[in-house]
């Protein structure tokens, strides 16, 4: 099948795209990120999702998405869920439903997604809300089956990938800057727990509200 993959960022989309392929399905990874924040870790994953398409040969679609419309549309009350709470399924359900228009309008046969790999992420959850969007399109495939988590890391390693030390939004990032500051052993990264450290965070606590990219679209042309 001609397969459009929701790409959360590159080091997921690296174990998930081989999988496909290796189950005989053609890939195209639909980078569709509005909750990124800030502007420029949206552009680092980017940029890392660039690297992996070019090293794999893999086609890339970038989604125009708005921050603004998704702290609106999925974070606006849900501020102080934790993760894995209520924000998030508002998440994956924003995230998925424009992968769900992206398929229909340029004729994918079927969409999933790379957030299935990291071990911090409920795939029943994810699996429930993509079949709300689509039964007959989504397909529920567990990538952290077959150490999916850790092919993942070791490609992210040899391809020297840029991996995130927080989910996405500001508030993931949040819950990862309180407990640093205060219990130097916290786990810095939700998105993956051998990252070991908080690298790459290039603002601070007080900046969470107001350094995101409220009122931007960023748009970015196929490649
Ligand atoms: S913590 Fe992650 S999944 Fe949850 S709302 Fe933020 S970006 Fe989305």
């Amino acid at each position: 099948m001609n397969v459009l993959l929701h790409t959360c960022c590159a080091p997921c989309a690296s174990h998930c795209a081989l999988a496909l392929r290796d189950a005989g399905h053609e890939v195209t990874l639909f980078f569709s990120n509005a909750n990124l924040a800030p502007e420029a870790e949206w552009q680092k994953r980017l940029e890392a999702i660039y690297a992996l398409a070019q090293h794999d040969s893999i086609p890339v679609i970038v989604d125009e998405t708005s921050h603004a419309d998704w702290l609106t549309s999925v974070a606006t009350g849900f501020e102080q869920e934790p993760e894995r709470g209520k924000r998030c399924e508002r998440c994956f359900r924003y995230s998925l439903t424009r992968t769900y228009e992206a398929t229909l309008e340029k004729k994918f046969e079927a969409f999933t997604t790379s957030l299935t790999v990291s071990p911090h992420k409920s795939s029943a959850l994810i699996f429930n809300v993509g079949q709300l969007i689509s039964q007959a399109l989504f397909l529920s495939i567990d990538f952290k089956k077959n150490d999916g988590f850790k092919h993942s890391l070791q490609r992210s390693e040899e391809l020297s990938l840029y991996r995130q030390s927080y989910c996405g939004c500001e508030f993931s990032v949040r819950q990862v800057v309180r407990p640093l500051q205060t219990v130097n052993t916290a786990r810095a990264c939700n998105t993956c727990p051998e990252n070991g450290q908080l690298r790459d965070l290039d603002w601070n606590v007080s900046g969470l509200t107001t350094h995101g990219v409220a009122g931007s679209t960023r748009t970015r042309s196929a490649s």
